[in-house]
């Protein structure tokens, strides 16, 4: 499928390469070279770029957390500028302090044009036992504003700490990607579902990567024993229906039929957005996957593109 949009595609600073191959450090600071390459290649018309994890959320000190941030999204928009008709940005934001995310999401849209926010998780203060979650009181002026400026916010993965959860340790194959990443995104995503945020906020809207973070699968369980026995959740309605009206999920790193019809089954098709995670995954293997899925045309070019332009009230040629 030609003219098709993805949402979760990243880029670095010098210093948030992380660890990585040379290969892997090159094409997280390209942006004009083999990215728009592959992308021509893939059938990849826009894509909307966002800083690599954990870095800005895994600064201790505020002031670093600010001037990352604030570097990342000057080098981003300056890319964009160069050939906005093919790349769009994500803010990173000083999350540590709520008045500097508010200030920096202010920046971010209202003069370099960036379209949404992308976070890594929880952000960190005073180390690896203060993880700040942003269900918490002190956020709420932060979600007003994302409200105010109707922008998407994109909820990335990062790991947890894990000398904080003994049932890691001696699993490092289960760190990062390939189940940690989601464990902590969930609960994340739940937690500010389940907070009463989206009752305040209706039309905000979130945004998860890797259809969903498994949320999809257990959401008729998760429902069936909330409503047998809330506990005091403050939210009102039941996790499908956020789900279905707050919530939007990207295909990125999750190139596979099954996971994605039970997403399109449980949240609706205006739900779900095609998207890569470039350079970590292969643009290739996750657009020839998707231009071959198993979806009508019409189901495919609403994940594949016209989702995304809604979403983004994007206008492209
Ligand atoms: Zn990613």
């Amino acid at each position: 499928m030609d003219g098709k949009v993805t949402i979760e595609e990243h880029f670095a600073l010098p210093d948030t390469l992380g660890p990585g191959s040379s290969e892997l450090h090159r094409r997280l600071q390209d942006f004009d070279g083999e990215r728009i390459e592959l992308m021509d290649k893939c059938g990849i018309a826009f894509a909307i770029l966002s800083l690599n994890g954990p870095s800005v959320q895994a600064q201790t000190k505020t002031a670093e957390a600010i001037d990352m941030a604030q570097r990342a999204n000057d080098l981003l928009a300056e890319e964009i500028t160069k050939r906005p008709e093919r790349l769009g940005g994500f803010a990173a934001l000083p999350m540590q302090e709520p008045d500097a995310a508010i200030r920096e999401l202010e920046r971010a849209v209202g003069e370099l044009g960036l379209l949404g926010a992308n976070v890594n998780g929880f952000s960190e203060t005073n180390g690896a036992n203060s993880p700040l979650y942003y269900d918490q009181p002190e956020y709420r002026p932060f979600w007003a504003t994302v409200d105010k400026l109707q922008v998407p916010f994109y909820l990335h993965p990062r790991n947890p700490f894990f000398d904080q959860i003994p049932s890691f340790e001696g699993h490092p194959w289960l760190t990062y990607a390939s189940w940690a990443y989601a464990l902590e995104t969930a609960m994340h995503a739940l937690r500010l579902i389940c907070s009463g945020l989206f009752d305040d906020h209706p039309q905000l809207q979130m945004v998860l990567g890797h259809l969903g973070e498994r949320i999809p699968f257990d959401l008729w369980r998760a429902d069936n024993c909330l409503q047998r026995n809330p506990k005091g959740m403050p939210a009102k309605r039941t996790l499908r229906a956020y789900m279905q009206t707050n919530v939007h999920v990207s295909t990125s790193g999750q190139f596979h039929d099954p996971p994605l019809h039970l997403t399109i089954k449980e949240m609706g098709i205006k739900r779900v957005l095609f998207s890569i995670d470039y350079p970590y995954e292969s643009m290739e293997q996750g657009s020839n996957w998707f231009d071959e899925a198993e979806l009508s045309d019409e189901e495919r070019l609403a994940i594949g593109r016209t989702n995304a332009l809604s979403l983004f009230r994007l206008e492209l040629k």
